[in-house]
């Protein structure tokens, strides 16, 4: 479902990324996790194409972009379709209600009319327990509601994968509970999912297989529990050692 081969990337001297290997079934969770710059964002960014890889493939719902052969404006309009992508800032538009946030991008990405696309978003915004705040600013909902609502947002769009980057790392950690929890629900659902974090607990738990990076490698891969409870490597062992 998603598939990376032999993905590199450089800024200029300095590589974010080496020889990245992995894949994810449809239906998957895989956490990511690893120290401060070891290329979580970054190999993210290259599964979307927000940042061109240096050599390599990512394949993400049947479209294959090749470093060696530049993508196609089509290819990038469909992958970006094809993986809904939250971040720690949740950047909703301030001058729009909740509703249309969550609406115009249907209309502009999906070409949805808006009583469709609003229709859509009222349904979306009832699963991550937001219905009454559809009429209100995004500066009237807290921090856990407004990354809520731009992961109703991205679900909007119909996405066949979830990015996330550290989507509760800019939150009081009660309010990332309830974003951690629209979450779970969402992997519950079959939602493919893969989820840059530092909440360890919903590594372990939520998740079925980890990835541990660092300095732009993939230091260690395995089912959950098995990767919390004996690493195999030393690095892997110290960065969990640190963490927990
Ligand atoms: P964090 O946990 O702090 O978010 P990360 O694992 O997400 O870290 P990345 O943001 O992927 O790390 O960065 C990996 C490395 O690549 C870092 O050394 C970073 O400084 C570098 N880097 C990332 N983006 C760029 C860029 N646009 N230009 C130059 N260097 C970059
Ligand atoms: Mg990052």
């Amino acid at each position: 479902y998603v598939r990376v081969e032999g993905l590199g990337k450089s800024f200029g001297p300095h590589r974010a990324l080496d020889d990245i290997n992995f894949a994810v079934r449809s239906g998957e969770v895989v956490a990511i996790i690893g120290p401060s710059g070891s290329g979580k964002s970054t190999l993210l960014r290259c599964l979307n194409q927000l940042e061109t890889q240096s050599e390599g493939s990512v394949t993400l719902a049947g479209i294959t972009i090749d470093a060696a052969k530049p993508a196609t404006r089509q290819q990038l309009t469909e992958l970006r379709r094809s993986a809904g992508m939250v971040f720690q800032s949740f950047n909703l538009f301030p001058h729009m209600s909740v509703l249309r946030n969550v609406s115009l991008p249907q209309e502009r990405v999906l070409g949805r009319s808006r009583k469709e696309a609003d229709e859509r978003s009222r349904a979306l915004l009832s699963r991550v327990g937001l219905e009454a705040k559809a009429d209100q600013y995004p500066n009237r909902c807290s921090g856990g509601q407004q990354q809520r609502i731009a992961i109703a947002r991205a679900l909007a769009l119909d996405p066949k994968i979830m990015l996330f980057d550290e989507p509760t790392s800019a939150l009081d950690p009660e309010l990332g509970l309830e974003v951690l929890a629209v979450m779970q629900e969402l992997a519950e659902a079959g939602m493919t999912m893969i989820v840059v974090t530092h909440e360890m607990h919903f590594a372990e738990t939520v998740s079925d297989r980890i990835i541990i990076m660092a300095d732009g490698r993939i230091i260690e891969e395995g089912p959950s529990a098995e990767v919390m409870r004996r690493p195999t490597t030393e690095r892997a062992q110290r960065f969990l050692n640190a963490v927990k």
